[in-house]
């Protein structure tokens, strides 16, 4: 029996001070998926702050049309809330298309950027994984690695972010707003998710004891026409094989804004920023789609058993843009 303490902090000034005194202290804020990991003994806290109670859970209004999203906001509440649906639909589709009910009634928004990754090896202690014991291996790279990474991959971890929404905020360009010891910092969401290289245990660039306070989500009219298309190996409670986060605009039949960002087959939340590059000025029609598609998942490296992913992942996009394209001229 591992020895664990339990904090509940009166303020945020107050649960940073106790993460940060502690060599092996977290936040504890769902618990949706840090509670498992403990229970199978991949993570080790000494000592859990409970952050529940504090006063980080409003959805709120930004000026020119953005949003602020508190870390502690439930994901059922945010995919709910009327700016996001009318606003943002790629972030409610996301979330609704998340987790089950009782997870997104649980989970927060800052621990769903926090949560880890669903690679079986990393949950089993028995195997090795750079990303649990550094320098230990990689047992997904001969191994079982059918739902696992074909962009962002290095010789060191190859596991996907297991994140739905984080998809769309990628898409939207995002900023994370923390406060630590040092100070507050805000993070542009593609920076706050590092890539395995050398360093696989190394998830974002959170300091010990530094907490996610918010998440801003700036104004983009375009995205009024967005969505979240999501592929699994079954309809619900599932991570996805391969994700769309989509928004487009188009004027007198060509792309004058696009934004896309791809979940599942990424080792980050993938923004796929040579397809936007591809498609912006093209005539917006499925050709252009598929090439754009095309030049993204160009630069995969996939694995024998996750190949199939990168036929699926251009098909995804194509039908993503398609779906957004039903009902416009073109
Ligand atoms: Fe660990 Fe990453 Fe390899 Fe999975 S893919 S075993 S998480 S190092």
């Amino acid at each position: 029996m591992r020895p664990l303490s339990y904090a509940r902090a009166a303020d945020v000034g107050a649960a940073i001070a106790l993460v940060a005194g502690h060599p092996e202290g977290a936040f504890l804020a769902g618990g949706t998926t840090e509670v498992d990991l403990a229970r199978q003994d991949v993570l080790r806290p000494g000592l859990l702050v409970d952050i529940n109670h504090l006063p980080l859970d409003d959805v709120e209004n930004l000026p020119g049309g953005g949003l602020q999203i508190g870390a502690l906001a439930r994901m059922s509440d945010v995919a709910r809330v009327p700016a996001v649906v009318e606003r943002f639909p790629m972030i409610s589709q996301a979330l609704v298309l998340g987790a089950s009910a009782q997870l997104r009634n649980m989970a927060s928004m800052g621990g769903n950027l926090c949560q880890r990754v669903r690679c079986g090896y990393f949950r089993d202690v028995t195997s090795p994984c750079n990303k649990r014991d550094p320098g230990s291996g990689c047992a997904a790279i001969d191994g079982f690695h059918r739902g696992h990474a074909i962009l962002g991959v290095s010789d060191k971890c190859i596991a996907t972010h297991p994140s739905d929404v984080a998809v769309a905020l990628v898409a939207l360009d995002a900023v994370v707003h923390t406060r630590g010891p040092g100070g507050e910092r805000a993070i542009g969401i593609d920076d706050f998710f590092l890539l395995p290289g050398d360093t696989p245990d190394r998830e974002h660039p959170l300091e010990h004891g530094e907490l996610i306070t918010a998440i801003e989500v700036p104004a983009v009219p375009m995205a009024r026409r967005s969505g979240y298309l999501k592929f699994r190996d079954r309809q619900s409670y599932e991570f996805a094989l391969v994700s769309v986060a989509a928004a487009i605009r188009v004027e007198e039949g060509t792309v004058a804004g696009v934004r896309l960002a791809l979940g599942g087959v990424g080792t980050k939340p993938w923004r796929a920023r040579r397809a936007e590059a591809a498609l912006f000025g093209q005539s917006a029609s499925e050709d252009s789609f598929a090439e754009a598609a095309r030049e993204e998942l160009a630069h995969a490296m996939p694995r024998q058993q996750n190949a199939f992913k990168v036929d699926l992942a251009q098909r995804a996009i194509v039908r993503a843009l398609n779906t957004l394209m039903e009902g416009e001229a073109r």
